[in-house]
């Protein structure tokens, strides 16, 4: 089953739900870093939420979100755009933190690994228009830290549910997410409706390994009065190219690029989104000196 995310209103056009499956973006994202559980569900989770995310923007806009925590996996940053495509890159990928006791015991500890620190996301609204805004990570747990920015940093009272599953031999084996926004037009009545409802959801990634389709979590979140929207594959993409990389070559310095010419005799830049590896030679090279010189 391809991943795909749903765009509704809900409660007489007063609440707005983002929910969206990622099981394959997550697991595409586990074999391209080579992520460990503990980094596949901190990582999983923040390419779910910031896919969701994405579909908020227009054509030509796209969003770059960082996790900085103090935690053992480090930086976690993710690019977005209106298209439901998502790619980014972990520090540590390598990261497996379980609880050790309570009634979490066993379960991977998502924020102990990402720890304490900050969410940056920087909106690029074309035109060289760019908004950064931040705010102080809440558990490192991923969604209570999303939850957090959209009521502090975009004043838009939010939940954010997003859950990865994984399974014994570390693939994914289901990964979800919702976004609930509220309408300032929202009644007293329909918020604590939510709230209670919200405390007894089963976790994200339960329902998908359940089998619950986007259409059926909607429909629970929003108590059947959802009016779906719009409905949007998303995907882990990565569109580098070997042009792009030639680009960053000519923006080197004379004495690096001699170093690269005379002493490697050619340079090899792997992508750090996709991993794919693009090999210049000592002609290409010579090629990029020379067309710089001339421009
Ligand atoms: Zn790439």
């Amino acid at each position: 089953m391809k991943d795909y995310a749903l765009i509704a209103t809900a409660y007489q056009n007063t609440v707005r739900i983002y929910v969206a499956s990622s099981t394959n973006l997550v697991e595409e994202a586990r074999n391209i870093h080579d992520t460990w559980p503990t980094a596949t569900a901190a990582f999983g989770r923040f390419l779910t939420v910031s896919a969701m995310m994405g579909l908020m923007f227009k054509e030509g806009e796209r969003i770059t979100l960082r996790i900085k925590g103090d935690g053992p996996i480090g930086a976690m940053l993710v690019e977005a755009n209106h298209l439901g495509e998502v790619r980014g890159e972990i520090q540590n990928p390598q990261i497996y933190i379980k609880y050790d006791e309570g009634p979490k015991a066993g379960k991977l500890n998502v924020g102990a690994a990402v720890g304490q620190g900050f969410l940056h996301i920087t909106k690029d609204l074309g035109m060289k228009d760019f908004f950064t805004s931040s705010s102080t990570l809440q558990t490192g747990e991923i969604g209570d830290d999303f939850t957090y920015y959209f009521a502090t940093s975009e004043q838009t009272p939010s939940s954010v549910g997003v859950g990865v599953l994984v399974d014994v031999d570390q693939h994914c084996l289901a990964s979800g997410g919702y976004i609930l926004q509220l309408m300032p037009n929202v009644t007293e009545e329909t918020i604590n409706h939510i709230e209670t409802l919200i405390q007894n959801i089963p976790p994200m990634s339960t329902l998908i390994h359940e089998g619950k389709s986007p259409e059926d979590i909607l429909h629970v979140l929003a108590s059947g009065t959802e009016h779906i929207l719009k409905k949007h594959d998303i995907t882990y993409a990565c569109h580098c190219s070997k042009d792009g990389f030639s680009r960053s070559l000519s923006a080197l310095d004379e004495e690096t690029l001699h170093t690269l010419i005379h002493d490697d005799g050619f340079a090899e830049i792997e992508c750090h989104f996709c991993r794919k590896k693009y090999l210049f030679d000592k002609h290409e090279l010579e090629h990029i000196r020379i067309q710089r010189k001339k421009a």
